[in-house]
């Protein structure tokens, strides 16, 4: 065995993993990355399927990024956010707060006036994110709204990360039963899965589920009740949390269109706060959407939610932020947040939470370079040129009978594997089916990882047409090799 695999097996604990199936085979120990391409210690390649767990955006060892954090490690690597500002998290937070705005008015001036965001509040990865919006969004419904027992709304099969908060603002009882008596209480609402929606009356067709549906958006209807019956309680929900356009480790479920601003409008309408989570989402991965006056903006939107006009109460991201480069997230918030906690000394209105790492100026400067690509010209043709690389290619998924669904949205891509397509019958999630088709992957040199019983491709955007093919020839191939009949 590789000596570095010999002393990972003695010593590494894997997250998400069964450490009894890990420890009875040789890991791949990636040693170096160029675009697409992870090499492995023996000098095996492999396209990077996954954007190493959705976090990469141009490629690995990219030139920009590496010389801006050349530039700034030369400088000065960190100091503490508390007590002190610095320059790349002073301009970082600049350059978030104007790429969220609405760029131009997507919607008609709102009555009461849609929320700007303008504050940003930093930490280190998508759950520490997401655990800034929950308490922000707790102690601003106390502060404000006078509600003693501030109520969370999420998605059914949500997964917002794996600090105690974020777990318990998730509903996937997989991941989540086992701390329930760590948890806080928060409230699940159905979530829109067209392919396996009990409102969507049409039989399976070769075609993402979406695009044949036959419903009356009774998944709308379920929202609004379930707001409405908050209501009534007399303590309604003070804030709905969403993965916007695509809900990731639920199973990369796509809402179909309209239903994000519709459900959104429906909750702000009941009086609770928007927080979106982009970790996944942000950064340009669900495609290249115009926002403001469609004709005349250039660049498009980075994030989901301006796919649907919805301004957010707080916005969280992470993966992306810094190209995949660095651990660093951000939670953007209003005015209005902000000014919940603002205060005498002595009355401690304080918000009493932060990271060593806060703001750290690698991860700042970083970003600021991955930012600067993400809007230049070749980053919005490639991600446009890949998007319909993948399209073009997914088609040919259709062929085998153990795809039930084929989903994309943007970059973001599942497969959904079925025992009977006609049927829509899945897998038992013991037979392994997904994590097969991902081993057999790995011999066709494409690393992935499922969800469950669906098989994710969220390539970089570096990813030439050619690697697209490469990446959905395997995944065929696999799947005829592990699943064939
Ligand atoms: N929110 C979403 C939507 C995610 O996909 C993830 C990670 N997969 C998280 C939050 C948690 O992010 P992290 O793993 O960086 O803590």
């Amino acid at each position: 065995m590789d000596s570095l695999a010999r002393l990972d097996h003695l010593h590494l604990w894997h997250p998400f993993t069964q450490m009894r199936d890990w420890l009875d085979r040789e890991p791949i120990v990636i040693v170096e990355g160029r675009g697409a391409v992870l090499r492995d210690s023996r000098g095996r390649e492999y396209l990077d399927g996954n954007s190493s767990i959705w976090t990469n955006l141009h490629g690995h060892n990219h030139p920009r990024l590496n010389a801006a954090l050349g530039a700034q490690a030369r400088r000065i690597a960190h100091s503490s956010a508390l007590g002190l500002a610095n320059e790349p998290a002073s301009r970082l937070a600049a350059r978030l707060v104007s790429l969220a705005a609405p760029a131009g008015g997507a919607r008609p001036p709102a009555d009461p006036p849609a929320p700007r965001l303008e504050k940003v509040f930093f930490s280190d990865d998508g759950s520490t994110a997401i655990e800034v919006a929950l308490k922000l969004a707790h102690e601003t419904a106390r502060r404000l709204d006078d509600r003693s027992k501030p109520r969370v709304l999420s998605l059914d099969g949500a997964y917002h990360g794996d600090t105690i908060g974020a777990v318990s603002a998730g509903h996937i009882d997989l991941f989540h039963q086992t701390w329930s008596r760590l948890l806080f209480r928060t409230d699940k609402v159905m979530a829109p899965y067209c392919y396996r929606c009990r409102f969507n009356r049409a039989s399976p067709q070769r075609q993402d589920a979406r695009d044949y549906r036959r419903c009356g958006w009774e998944c709308l209807d379920e929202v609004e009740k379930r707001l409405e019956r908050g209501r009534k309680s007399r303590n309604p929900y003070t804030a709905f949390f969403f993965e916007p356009l695509v809900q990731g480790a639920a199973g990369i479920i796509p809402q179909p269109p309209g239903w994000l601003r519709r459900a959104t409008d429906l909750a702000r309408g009941f009086g609770a706060r928007l927080v979106a989570d982009e970790v996944m989402t942000g950064f340009g991965r669900t495609g290249c959407h115009l926002v403001g006056q469609a004709a005349g903006s250039a660049t498009p939107g980075l994030f989901a939610c301006q796919a649907e006009g919805v301004v957010p109460d707080f916005l969280a991201v992470a993966k992306g932020l810094t190209g995949g480069y660095l651990p660093m997230a951000a939670t953007l918030t209003t005015a209005e947040v902000f000014g919940a906690f603002l205060g005498e000394y002595e009355e401690f209105r304080t918000f009493f939470h932060g990271h060593s790492f806060t703001g750290n100026q690698l991860g700042a400067a970083t970003a600021l370079a991955s930012l600067d690509l993400l809007e230049g010209r070749a980053s919005v043709e490639a991600r446009r040129r890949l998007e319909a690389a993948l399209r073009f290619e997914l088609a040919r998924l259709w062929d085998l009978p153990q795809v039930g669904d084929v989903r994309q949205v943007g970059l973001v891509v599942g497969v959904e594997l079925v025992s009977d397509w006609r049927r829509r019958t899945p897998f038992d999630l013991r037979e392994r089916a997904g994590i097969r088709v991902c081993e057999a992957m790995v011999r066709h040199g494409v690393l992935t990882r499922p969800v469950g019983n669906v098989v994710v491709l969220i390539p970089p955007y570096c990813t030439m047409p050619a690697q697209a093919r490469q990446m959905v020839a395997a995944l065929h191939a696999a799947i005829r090799e592990t699943l064939g009949t």
